[in-house]
């Protein structure tokens, strides 16, 4: 399932086409939305943004178009015209002059007044984003040792969108073996200096992820394994999907275990309990 920083780069891409563009034709795939195709016609289009794995469409008619790609959804910007070729069914479509940003197979679509977008469930309990470059490491620092999350597990706390936005079932992984956490410890335990590491790889690793396309691996290694001939699914990571490969630190072999129902891999020598 994609995460934060790959809904941005999505959202990113798409509004380097849609940015200040005149909405020619806009389809609504599912009946109950199908009379709003109306009310965008001819609105220009005025941005494109994510919140978490959310994606905003605003329009200057007063409108936002909220979707969540969760598990099928794929984004499409093609010459406008020509369709990609596939079976999915087209759910969000809008065509400028010269472009089609057609969104298929994603049916958790609304269409919101612009000052009803902070009230939808999904953006409302939101936390910060780990994305935004207004998000310091001391806001992630407070959010640690918050009531509500002191007493959590760091493997349950990096899978909840409203300790942090963005964040996700890989980037928990990596961000934990970067600071080398068990996956077991709860903010109380730690040490302030351990919660300020933690809190800045947190940040650290998910702007990697967004700058790289997904690759959250130390950049100097990524280079030397790029260079000795690795494929991007061999250097990608430092922990997660290397379950029985040597850890790049200290040569244990990496584990894999199961915490909140997601796969999480750790290094028992980086990360003891
Ligand atoms: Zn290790």
């Amino acid at each position: 399932m994609p995460e934060g920083p790959e809904i941005r780069r999505a959202a990113q891409r798409i509004d380097k086409v849609l940015n200040g563009q005149t909405a020619e034709a806009v389809v609504f795939g599912q009946p109950h939305l199908q009379d709003w195709a109306q009310t965008f016609t001819g609105a220009r289009v005025l941005g494109v943004s994510s919140r978490s794995k959310a994606m905003l469409t605003q329009f200057d008619n007063g409108y936002t178009v909220y979707t969540h790609n969760q598990l099928y959804g794929r984004w499409f910007v093609t010459r406008r015209g020509h369709p990609p070729d596939t079976q999915r069914n087209l759910r969000f479509g809008i065509s400028t002059q010269r472009h089609d940003a057609l969104l298929y197979s994603a049916s958790d679509i609304h269409v919101l007044a612009d000052e009803a977008v902070n009230s939808h469930p999904y953006i409302a309990k939101l936390g910060p984003e780990a994305l935004d470059s207004d998000t310091t490491w001391r806001l992630i620092y407070n959010q640690l040792i918050a009531p509500q999350h002191r007493r959590r597990r760091l493997s349950a706390l990096y899978l909840d969108q409203s300790f942090l936005a963005g964040i996700g079932n890989y980037l928990r992984t990596e961000i934990l073996h970067d600071c080398g956490l068990h996956p077991a410890a709860r903010p109380m335990d730690l040490s302030r200096k351990q919660l300020g590491e933690l809190a800045r790889a947190s940040l650290k690793i998910t702007r990697r992820a967004f700058d790289t396309a997904g690759v959250t691996n130390l950049p100097s290694r990524v280079k030397r394994l790029k260079a000795a001939g690795s494929t991007r699914s061999r250097y990608r990571f430092s922990a997660f999907a290397r379950a029985g490969l040597p850890c790049y630190t200290c040569d244990t072999p990496i584990e894999k275990i199961t915490a909140g129902s997601r796969r999480l891999y750790l290094c028992p020598t980086c990360q003891p309990e």
